[in-house]
């Protein structure tokens, strides 16, 4: 049961109550990176997260050095492992929830953006932040989806009118509508109207043999079960990682303001003599202090994304007279928004499901040439050592290369767990249409 502490907060979100109304316990609160801003669960003023996961057939010297669980609902992967917990909550702004459920060897579900209710999640960034849930197995993850948006007489009926990006029910409703197009999957054996995406443009560079082979497998079964793998490409992928960030750090700059020390937040003290008479020093010693290293990073990437005043460089105008005047907003920000919207249109031109929010759209009729779902790998690697991380100053931004342009385009992805022959967890992710969870639940469960 919930054990009330003064660190807990004074009511609990809509995800929770649902939770509880239906007889669920909440076990406790789960570690993870500061805000949700990491992929790898070592920014928390708890320590990292350790890998739980125990790969059989390895020599026990090197399993006990210690991995990382993903991040960031690090923690929430972890307890899902050992069947600590039936299922855990998580966030997914960029991949939080499928990134540590692949590095643990356990699912993870995105879910679509605006279906499940965030009012109470603390925000990281509005425009892409979702609750995820993780688990040993897909079913559990569908039960706990069907709480959080209870099916009723077959109309996908949640909408929470705290969260003013929960979607509406006539869209949820069209949503459902469009989703008679996809095929019909009954026979386990008999996969021959799925018709599965390849993405071309994920599989770059820094993805090895170790996740290839054991996705390559995925893809041969699924073949023997008759699916049909269609290669496609989302020639936009390549731009998804920088807009990503952009974009995130952005919006969390605005919405880390609010922690000021003041309304929100514990308020610092220094313990030596220091001037606090203007509210502006009380703040900055507060955010100084409370807020870590990675948080500071965003916090100053995004405000200098939003920040409309030219900047000279004084040295280049020197040099150049007729530079013209850079602005960040419209170089950064404004160019991000861009490219999330071609992402997004790459993802509609290649499902046969149309994307029931983009008003030109819903008129659309499917396509026969379309596919039903998208396959990639979840990560480029097997979980990291935490010793690789800190010397080798592994680039901790790429993990997020292949699962942050489903969040772009705000559409549901869920990772499922298999074995590299390393004896490491990998993920492959099955991604789909906006409003199209349960199918991807349904496909998800077949290939379980
Ligand atoms: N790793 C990404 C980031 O740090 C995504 C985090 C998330 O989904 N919460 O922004």
């Amino acid at each position: 049961m919930w054990i009330k502490n003064a660190q807990d907060p004074g009511y609990d979100a809509t995800v929770v109550n649902l939770l509880l109304e239906n007889g669920a316990q909440i076990l406790g609160k789960t570690n993870c990176d500061e805000f949700g801003m990491g992929s790898l669960s070592i920014h928390s003023f708890f320590k990292p997260v350790i890998n739980p996961f125990t790969p059989a057939n390895v020599p026990p010297a090197k399993k006990s050095e210690p991995r990382s669980a993903g991040g960031s609902s690090g923690g929430s992967a972890a307890i899902a492992t050992h069947k600590l917990c039936f299922a855990a909550l998580a966030t997914d702004t960029g991949g939080s929830t499928r990134l540590p459920a692949a590095y643990c060897g356990v699912a993870g579900l995105k879910p679509s953006y605006g279906l499940i209710s965030r009012w109470g999640v603390i925000a990281f960034a509005d425009s892409l932040d979702t609750v995820g849930i993780i688990a040993s197995k897909v079913e559990n993850i569908r039960r706990v989806y069907v709480i959080l948006i209870p099916v009723e007489s077959d109309v996908v009926a949640q909408y929470d009118e705290r969260d003013p990006t929960s979607v509406p029910v006539d869209i949820r409703n069209a949503a459902h509508d469009a989703c008679e197009h996809f095929p019909v999957l009954e026979d386990i054996n008999d996969l021959g109207k799925l018709r599965i995406g390849i993405p071309q443009e994920y599989f770059p560079a820094e993805l090895g043999d170790t996740v290839l082979k054991p996705f390559r497998r995925v893809l041969q079964a699924l073949e023997q079960r008759g699916a049909s793998l269609i290669p496609v490409s989302l020639p936009s992928t390549k731009y998804a990682l920088s807009a990503y960030y952009v974009l995130a750090s952005a919006e969390a700059s605005s919405n880390m303001a609010r922690y000021d020390g003041v309304r929100y937040g514990m308020q610092y003290r220094p313990p030596y003599d220091a001037d606090l008479s203007k509210t502006s020093d009380v703040y900055a010693h507060t955010r100084s202090f409370y807020f870590g290293k990675e948080v500071k990073k965003r916090i100053l990437l995004g405000t200098y994304a939003l920040t409309a005043e030219s900047v000279h460089n004084v040295s280049v105008m020197e040099h150049i007279p007729n530079q013209p005047i850079f602005r960040a907003f419209d170089n950064y920000y404004l160019k991000a928004q861009e490219l999330r919207k071609l992402i997004r249109q790459d993802f509609n031109n290649v499902f046969r499901i149309p994307n029931v929010l983009q008003s030109s759209n819903t008129s659309k009729t499917t396509t026969t040439q379309g596919v039903d779902i998208l396959l990639h790998p979840t990560t480029i690697r097997t979980a990291p050592l935490l010793s690789e991380i800190s010397d080798k100053g592994l680039d901790t931004y790429v993990q997020d290369v292949l699962t942050v342009p489903a969040s772009l385009a705000g559409i549901p992805a869920i990772s499922i767990p298999s074995i590299a022959d390393d004896g490491w967890p990998v993920g492959t992710s099955i991604v789909g249409q906006w409003g199209s969870d349960e199918k991807v639940l349904k496909v998800a469960e077949l290939m379980e």
